[in-house]
């Protein structure tokens, strides 16, 4: 039931150019969260719903807060969360992350939202970690552009690429938390507080 729910979520992904995470990007995340024992998440950018209920479904015992401010996102991923039965495990907000206020714990963090405002998610959010937690952002790569040596031409990606470097220099410079690169999807950083 739910795997075919998973593959119409991927489907949709595709047609509607709805960036979820890579197969290996997710199937990472998957075990990371099993080795981890992680039970709490805070995930920034829902959009469908597709990694909050691959996260949910590998333990009950899981409970996750997503957010994701696109209005037409957000109900396909009420629809799609409804449709898994996973209502009791995720709780999804339809605002901007910047002004979504929490006093919760999390044991991780997963940033998958606008890449230009990553190291302020990553600010604003760290004081909701444990320590030992990890704060895992996702599409450091930028599609391989954040690697490419050429001068991009276009300025609105350029300015973006640049916002990324910067953050992968923040991440490595932070003496809080110890950050490794993994080149699995569009590139992860997994940064645990320690
Ligand atoms: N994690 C999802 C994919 C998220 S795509 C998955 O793998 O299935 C990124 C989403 O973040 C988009 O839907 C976008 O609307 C949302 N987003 C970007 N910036 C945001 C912000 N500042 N506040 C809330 N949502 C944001
Ligand atoms: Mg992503």
């Amino acid at each position: 039931m739910v795997r075919i729910l998973i593959e119409e979520m991927e489907d949709y992904a595709k047609e509607n150019k709805i960036p979820i995470m890579l197969p290996d990007g997710i199937c990472f995340l998957e075990n990371y969260i099993k080795e981890h024992h992680i039970k709490k998440i805070l995930e920034l950018g829902t959009a469908i719903g597709y990694s909050a209920i691959r996260m949910a479904l590998v333990s009950k015992d899981i409970q996750i807060v997503t957010i994701e401010r696109d209005q037409e996102r957000y109900q396909k991923a009420i629809e799609n969360i409804k449709q898994a039965n996973l209502q009791e495990q995720i709780q999804v907000f339809n605002q901007d992350i910047m002004d979504f206020q929490t006093e919760e714990q999390f044991d991780l963090i997963f940033i998958d939202a606008a890449k230009s405002q990553y190291v302020r998610f990553f600010e604003k959010f760290s004081s909701n970690l444990i320590s030992g937690g990890a704060i895992i952002s996702d599409n450091l790569n930028f599609h391989g552009y954040t690697k490419q040596e050429a001068r991009i031409e276009s300025k609105n990606l350029r300015q973006m690429v640049g916002k990324i470097r910067n953050y992968i220099e923040f991440l490595k410079e932070n003496k809080e938390f110890k950050t490794i690169f993994i080149e699995l999807g569009d590139g992860i950083g997994i940064s645990e507080k320690l």
